[in-house]
């Protein structure tokens, strides 16, 4: 198959023809979430960048194998080597079973997803299903003299590695000036370096997620499940590895390390990256106080918003940028966002009822080409948005009248619009009325959680008056042993 699909390949800085291993098959790994939280903006947007590759590779005619993982164990906080799992300490907190955080979090995630019209990957590994294939690859490591056993941890021997191949070219880190600016800190602890990292993990008496392994009962370290997951489902030399730029170092870094030092060469063809999404200028997290849900975007639930958003406006919202620029979030920004959406779904729905004449007095013929062309240039989806919009324009004046298309040029019209609006962008028209709903019932559950908060405080005017006039405005009203429950 030949295709002048370019993407931009991370590893090499520059934009390459893509070429697929295998004829017409295509093998595609993207890093998924960590379950001990709600997905939001930082989520939806490898979830959507990764979504417009799958489609249009599917467009172009491939067959594509899209692994997409749930990290449920190994990923301690911050990031690091030590502290506690992220899994493991939400479940502490809300005294739950690990997998019971895992699956409710995991199930949101579906369903956001889903709301954000985002195909499900082909398949979903969980890294818990798969520490078999983790003690294995972390085996092989070992057999090939990359890593070393230190108090029933084993580590990755980064400076060794180097040696032999090169450590850091992902993220352009040179490992000389790493080993340099952390030598005194060095074999303290358990590693011998501070820049190694772990495959394996003892687990400390306290620690709950831990499993049987030749060395020690323990748990994988947060790195090795994607090169265990991606050469079991994909092979050890797959097309496509894609993910979150804040995962470029150490996590795909690392990933490249243990590929090569496991399998002696590289697994990955094309790396590729989003950028980051931020607010107000600033990076989004819990600590800042500007972390936005999905939920709360759908909800318009969080003081930085003016109002619910849908879903459809959050994916458009993101498709408005290129995949390789940042994205600035504000209220705003996303009302703007709102509103094209609007006009272009209303142009979209325009052009259904248009009427054909016997010829055209516009020229629309090119629009598909165009359109390829942008996709095929690094997924230019902004571009082709805009190429859209133009589209809209002439779709007016043939309605006000003012121009005219003919029966062929207005069925290839319709059928560009289907294509790329909703087959490519995967943009459909919002379901205005359900989100609307959605709301409003937020609403009414706020002014019940109000007058509950009065009862507590023996303000009966304000329990009563709220609860009289819903009443009046058709609610039926029942107090529970939990609080409340209504129905109109
Ligand atoms: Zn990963």
């Amino acid at each position: 198959m030949e295709h002048n699909l370019y993407i931009y390949n991370t590893l090499s800085r520059r934009k390459e023809q893509f070429i697929p291993i295998h004829e017409n098959k295509v093998g595609m790994y993207v890093c998924g979430p960590t379950v001990y939280g709600d997905a939001h903006l930082g989520h939806a947007r490898p979830a959507i960048t990764f979504d417009i590759l799958f489609r249009y590779l599917k467009h172009l005619g491939y067959k594509v194998r899209y692994v997409r993982n749930i990290t449920d164990v190994g990923h301690l906080e911050n990031d690091a080597d030590s502290g506690e799992d992220k899994i493991a300490k939400k479940a502490r907190l809300d005294e739950l079973e690990p997998m019971e955080v895992v699956q409710y979090y995991t199930n949101r995630y579906h369903k956001a997803m889903e709301v954000l019209n985002v195909l499900p990957p082909s398949i979903e590994p969980h890294a818990s299903g798969h520490i078999m294939e983790q003690i294995d690859f972390t085996r092989k490591i070992l057999d090939a003299g990359f890593a070393y056993e230190s108090e029933g941890s084993i580590y990755f021997d980064v400076e060794k590695y180097n040696k032999k191949y090169q450590y850091g070219k992902l993220s352009g880190r040179n490992v000389e000036d790493m080993l340099e600016t952390t030598r005194e800190l060095d074999g303290q602890g358990e590693k011998r370096r501070s820049v190694d990292f772990a495959l394996w993990k003892k687990a400390a008496p306290e620690h709950i997620m831990r499993w049987k392994s030749p060395w020690s009962e323990g748990f994988p370290g947060w790195h090795i499940e994607c090169s265990a997951m991606g050469t079991k489902y994909l092979g050890a030399e797959f097309d496509i590895h894609g993910g979150g730029m804040d995962l470029m170092f150490p996590h795909h870094e690392c990933e490249i390390a243990q590929s090569t030092a496991a399998l002696g060469k590289e697994s990955v063809h094309y790396w590729m990256h989003n950028n980051m999404i931020t607010i107000g200028g600033q990076k989004m997290g819990k600590s800042l106080g500007n972390f936005i849900t999905l939920e709360q975007f759908f909800c318009g639930n969080h003081k930085l918003l003016s109002k619910p958003f849908s879903p459809m406006t959050i994916r458009f919202f993101i498709l408005q940028a290129h995949y390789r620029s940042t994205v600035d979030f504000s209220s705003a920004a996303l009302e703007a966002s709102e509103r094209g959406l609007s006009r272009l779904m209303e142009g979209y729905s325009r052009l259904q009822k248009l009427t054909a004449s016997s010829n055209s007095s516009v020229d629309t013929t090119g629009l598909r080409t165009k359109c390829e062309e942008a996709m095929c240039d690094d997924l230019n989806t902004p571009i082709v948005i805009s190429y859209l919009f133009e589209a809209l324009h002439g779709i007016n004046l043939i309605h006000d009248g003012k121009d005219t298309i003919s029966a062929s040029d207005l069925e290839e019209l319709k059928s560009v619009f289907t294509l790329f609006v909703e087959d490519i962008l995967g943009l459909k028209p919002d379901n205005q009325a359900s989100f609307e709903i959605e709301a409003y019932k937020h609403a009414i559950d706020l002014l019940l959680n109000m007058r509950l908060e009065a009862k507590q405080n023996k303000d009966w005017a304000t329990s009563d008056k709220i609860r009289n006039e819903l009443i009046a405005l058709g609610f039926e009203i029942k107090d529970t042993k939990d609080g409340f429950e209504w129905k109109i």
